[in-house]
């Protein structure tokens, strides 16, 4: 195997890890000041999912693996990202480690220069850590601190898969980890604990919630349980107090004290998700981020989409949506608009994201 991680191979892979983050942070600023269309490719690699979350319903499209395109495909698609602009490829699913030729698509991406991310549920990381030295950012998802994950999650030994593969993967990669917690009514008296497990073991953690009344997942065809598990109107304010303590406590929660603190009051924002993000599923189709279908990126090309009509609509919807509690949306849109109180927060938690905070005893 090729040791690109030797020691004397380590400043020149930080130089060109800069040059990619530049790069990233200048498409950012083409976008907002000129293109106003994505610059973060958010790919869902595969149908395929080897867990049975009672939160989604993704899952059951796994037969649907069959439709997932081919490598060369995932890379012409990556080469036409590139030609539009995009710098950040955001890899999700499914579970992306299902892929056989994960580690191609990340070593293409990279090296085409994008800064590479992945969500994932973790179970595969231990086993497939040598193929991801070129993945920089894993936000791996664990919604319990101890093996009831495997309840939540559907599948045994979750929880334990996941912690062992935060530990390879920080043993023995560059890739800065992040948890990431979904919080509805299974888990609802976790979120300190998830805050102090993250802080012990010196990573962020990102919180999502789910709620009653919006889907989550490719639900095309299918009515999700989120009556049964999501959180109330009122549960989701209380949701974020929490949070808004714990940050003011000093745990590494990846979400700004801005974000935060404007959602327990009730601010209205604008959403930007639009210009920033292109989802495309495993298919190759646009879908906005309800997960309706906007575009078959078989018949045509990203500029097309975007100077079209739906992706005009979407934008100008979007922007006073209001309608998701995802955090990180929020987030986003926040530092896509450069404000202040938002870089100044992205700024303090550098260190979680970058994973370079101590572990904390507790
Ligand atoms: S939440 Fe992720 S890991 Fe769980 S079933 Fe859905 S796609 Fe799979
Ligand atoms: S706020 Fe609305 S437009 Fe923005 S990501 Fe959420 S649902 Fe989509």
């Amino acid at each position: 195997m090729n040791d690109s991680r030797s020691t004397e191979n380590l400043p020149r892979m930080q130089i060109n890890d800069i040059s990619r983050y530049l790069g990233t942070a200048g498409s950012m600023i083409r976008s907002r000041l000129f293109t106003h269309t994505p610059f973060f490719l958010a790919h869902a690699v595969t149908f395929g999912c080897n867990s049975r979350c009672q939160s989604c319903t993704y899952w059951k499209l796994t037969p649907k693996m069959k439709y997932d395109l081919p490598t060369e495909e995932v890379f012409q698609l990556l080469d036409e990202a590139y030609a539009a602009g995009m710098r950040g490829y955001y890899m999700f699913g499914g579970e992306p480690l299902v892929r056989r030729d994960i580690g191609e698509i990340v070593d293409y991406a990279k090296h085409k220069g994008f800064v590479t991310v992945m969500n994932t549920n973790g179970s595969f990381l231990e086993k497939k850590s040598r193929e991801l030295e070129n993945l920089d950012f894993a936000f791996v998802s664990v919604d319990y601190f101890n093996d009831y994950d495997d309840i939540i999650r559907g599948r045994s030994g979750t929880f334990n898969e996941a912690m062992r593969g935060i530990g390879v993967m920080r043993s023995t990669t560059n890739a800065k980890i992040a948890l990431v917690t979904t919080i509805s009514r299974l888990n609802w008296t976790a979120i300190e604990p998830m805050a102090k497990l993250a802080r012990g073991m010196g990573i962020g953690i990102s919180f999502n919630s789910i709620e009653q009344s919006m889907d989550f997942g490719l639900t095309t065809n299918e009515t999700t349980p989120n009556f049964d598990i999501g959180l109330s109107s009122e549960r989701l304010q209380e949701f974020y107090r929490i949070l808004l303590k714990l940050k003011r406590e000093g745990y590494p929660l990846m979400e700004t004290e801005k974000v935060l603190r404007e959602y327990v009051e009730g601010k209205p924002w604008k959403c930007d998700f639009p210009k920033m993000f292109v989802y495309v599923t495993p298919d190759k189709k646009i879908y906005n981020c309800n997960y309706a279908y906007h575009y078959d990126l078989k018949e045509g090309s990203f500029s097309d989409y975007f100077s079209g009509q739906d992706f005009t609509n979407y934008v100008k919807e979007a922007e006073s949506c209001n309608r998701c509690v995802r955090t990180c949306v929020r987030g986003y849109s926040y530092t896509y608009n450069m404000l202040p109180a938002q870089i100044l927060g992205l700024a303090g938690q550098a260190k979680s994201l970058f994973n370079t905070e101590k572990p904390v005893k507790l």
